[in-house]
């Protein structure tokens, strides 16, 4: 029987534990991290995954509850595997899909009936992906469903799993060095509970993430701005998979400095947490920016906040502002989009301040120039052009004109008060570099030519995002190639 030996537990991980069972080897998992904290990213997700389908009863098939009566009353729309291939080519700097891009598009909807086959269930994500409008839910931007429990849940679902596949897990098992012999990739070298240990295998996956919570690697690749940055995850994921197979020749790929990179609460703790009263997480994230405006030390606004559906915009904006003097913004609403904002806005550490007035609100702007502040709000209002209907379900057109940044959609003038403001700076949530695989996940050296016994899955895989990153396509691309490593790992 064949051993495969998987670097990580997270989505990515698991997902080529649960494949390489499926095929009849045997499957082990070296964790890094304790029992609490393993999982990675994945656990901290909202578990929102975005795959291409093509009408509401391939969606139904995946739900834990198909006959949930507020489904009557919900419309989904449809996602098209051309819509999501556009959505990849949006941030691809000039070029066509790629390899493992198609893969990912054209696997998707498949893998996700493989996780449903697998005990994983979804439900529709009505609080952060549909807005009401005439009495029925409609959907926006090419995201529907998440997993039961968000990342917690799915990832909870996925190692019940691999274990009643048979599978095996060692926790606090650090993979450090890959061990080689004449036929290639024959094991692992890792730090354990027990000391220094060498696990052999015929096959090793690495799944292990990718290095956004290393300082010192953010600064080699992406530069000294990014040294400092929040993290918005898990503290192991330290880059060790991608140093570990570039020590034996592996080749990376992907734009050195890309990353995923998020509007935070400026006060964040410095590393995400999983301080989960029962999945009502403490959610530092601030992306409703696209109902209000956002305004920098200067007191402008630096961006359009209604560039695009948020979905499109989030994991960019994050970069926007850390590009900002002193690296932060505030957000601005007033109340008439106070019930649209997501819960995020409102558990109990949000940092924000109050004001009836726009004259107290912006001397309250910490750090920010009041003045101008104040004449940016103005000009706004003024700017806004009021014959086109607010509509947060679509791209509703409804603009400004004549500003040197013009917002493009969902333009509410900021005169209905009170008025909030919530300071975000940048947190980082995975990194697009990584190494270069083939379209069988097998890990390539620098001469493209495959290491034998090698394959790799999840945010440490490079060149599947570039410039930027439709939301909800983490996880996915983690399953998909997950499940092609963990395949083709049982085969090789
Ligand atoms: C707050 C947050 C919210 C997000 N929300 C979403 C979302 O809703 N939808 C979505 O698609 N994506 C989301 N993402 C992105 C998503 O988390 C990632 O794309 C995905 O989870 C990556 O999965 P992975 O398995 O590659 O890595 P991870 O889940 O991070 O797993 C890597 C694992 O490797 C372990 N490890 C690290 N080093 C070693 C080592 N040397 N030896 C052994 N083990 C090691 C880590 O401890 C970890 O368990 C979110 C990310 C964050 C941080």
């Amino acid at each position: 029987m064949k051993r495969v030996v998987i670097a990580g537990s997270g989505n990515a991980a698991l997902c080529a534990g649960i494949a390489a069972l499926e095929q009849g080897a045997d499957a082990l998992i070296l964790e890094k991290a304790s029992v609490d904290e393993a999982g990675g990213n994945s656990r901290y997700t909202a578990g929102a995954m975005r795959f291409a389908y093509q009408s509401r009863d391939e969606l139904l098939i995946l739900l834990r509850d198909p006959a949930h009566e507020q489904l009557d009353r919900t419309d989904f729309g449809s996602y098209p595997k051309k819509k999501f291939a556009d959505d990849l080519i949006e941030f691809n700097d000039g070029q066509p899909l790629n390899d493992l891009q198609e893969i990912l598009v054209n696997d998707s909807y498949n893998t996700m009936l493989w996780l449903t086959d697998h005990n994983i269930g979804f439900d529709p994500i009505y609080s952060r992906q549909a807005f009401l409008k005439d009495g029925r839910y409609v959907f926006w931007g090419g995201l529907v469903l998440e997993a039961q429990g968000e990342g917690v849940g799915l990832v909870a679902a996925e190692l019940r799993e691999f274990l009643r596949l048979g599978g095996q897990i060692q926790y606090e098992c650090e993979c450090r060095e890959l061990v080689t012999n004449d036929s290639g990739v024959g094991g692992v070298l890792c730090n354990s509970p027990a000391g220094e240990i060498t696990v052999t295998a015929d096959a090793v996956v690495l799944g292990c993430g990718g290095f956004e919570a290393s300082s010192e690697m953010r600064r080699r690749y992406m530069g000294e701005k990014w040294a400092d940055v929040k993290v918005r995850g898990t503290r192991h994921n330290t880059g060790a998979g991608i140093e570990m197979a570039t020590a034996i020749g592996a080749d990376m790929c992907g734009r050195p400095d890309g990353c995923h990179a998020v509007p935070m609460d400026l006060h964040m703790p410095d590393f995400g947490n999983l301080d989960l009263p029962e999945f009502e997480r403490k959610n530092y994230r601030k992306i409703c920016y696209f109902l209000g405006i956002m305004l920098n030390a200067n007191g402008e606004r630096f961006l359009d906040e209604g560039e695009n559906f948020r979905n499109y915009t989030y994991a960019q904006f994050g970069r926007e502002i850390l590009n900002q003097p002193q690296e932060f913004a505030w957000q601005l609403f007033d109340s008439r989009v106070d019930d649209l904002l997501y819960d995020e806005y409102r558990f109990a550490e949000t940092s924000f301040v109050e004001a009836d007035t726009l004259g107290d609100l912006v001397s309250k702007l910490d750090g920010v120039d009041a003045e101008s502040a104040l004449h940016t709000i103005q000009e706004f209002n003024n700017a806004i052009d009021p014959a086109k209907v607010f509509d947060p379900t679509i791209l509703d057109g409804r603009c400004t004109a004549g500003l040197s940044v013009d917002k493009t959609n969902w333009a509410n003038p900021l005169d209905a008060p009170p008025f909030k403001a919530f300071p975000v700076g940048c947190g980082i949530t995975f990194t697009y570099a990584g190494l270069r695989i083939d379209k069988n996940a097998a890990v390539l050296n620098r001469d493209a030519e495959k290491i034998p016994g090698l394959y790799a899955c999840g945010e440490m895989v490079g060149g599947i995002f570039s410039t930027g990153y439709p939301g909800g396509s983490g996880l996915t691309s983690g399953a998909v190639f997950g499940r092609l490593a963990g395949r083709t790992a049982a085969q090789s």
